[in-house]
């Protein structure tokens, strides 16, 4: 079975989106805005957390209050973009754990290349968001997920920004098991392997590098 792509429609992720993908938004600003609509994301993505009942005292009287059940969370974040998101997801989770896959791809042969790598070595007991910004090609989120799966993360999210259809299909292709989450499906990749309209390099956008 395919899980589904889920497009987060809210108003406010839609018009913060805008303003990210205008040319004339700063460094400052986008960053700022990143951390923001992710927070709203994670609100989404973390939906269906299973909640249990516990026994309180309010200054007025007992009773039984929602309390997470506790499942634990992983944000592994694709560098350097994933950054930007990881952000905003901490502050709305401050006890997720956090891992880092760095990957790059081969100018010669094209073939993503793993540079860094760490996630909690508990990582098969918790629900892994995997988050990247841009999901054009889909060939760093296909790369991240096996190597994740490979350390017997068995609960994968995978969250972003902007999506190509064509990194889409990709995903879906090759981890059906995997929900994806993203606030918007953009028209197409160009012959660089960038998002059209998209934002741009949402690296270079997030740290000022260009
Ligand atoms: N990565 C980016 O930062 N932007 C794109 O449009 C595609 C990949």
């Amino acid at each position: 079975m395919t899980a589904g792509v889920t497009v987060i429609t809210h108003p406010l992720v839609q018009h913060k989106l805008t303003l990210m993908r205008k040319v004339e938004t700063s460094a400052a600003e986008f960053r700022a805005l990143l951390r923001e609509i992710s927070m709203l994301l994670a609100y989404e993505v973390t939906r269906d957390l299973p909640l249990t009942s516990v026994p309180i005292h309010t200054p007025l009287a007992s009773m039984l209050a929602p309390q997470l059940e506790g499942k634990k969370t992983v944000v592994v974040s694709i560098l350097r973009a994933g950054e930007g998101i990881l952000s905003g997801m901490l502050e709305l989770m401050p006890s997720a754990r956090v891992g880092h896959i760095g990957l790059y791809r081969d100018p010669q042969t094209l073939v993503v290349v793993e540079y860094y790598f760490k996630v909690p070595e508990d990582i098969a007991e918790r629900e892994a968001l995997v988050v990247d910004p841009m999901l054009a090609t889909g060939n760093s989120a296909v790369a991240a997920l096996h190597r994740l799966k490979g350390m017997g993360a068995k609960s994968l999210k995978f969250v972003c920004l902007l999506a190509a259809p064509e990194g889409l299909r990709h995903v879906q292709e090759e981890h059906p098991d995997v929900p994806i989450y993203t606030a918007a499906i953009d028209e197409r990749l160009n012959e660089h392997g960038y998002i059209i309209p998209g934002l741009g390099d949402a690296g270079d956008r997030l740290f000022g590098t260009k």
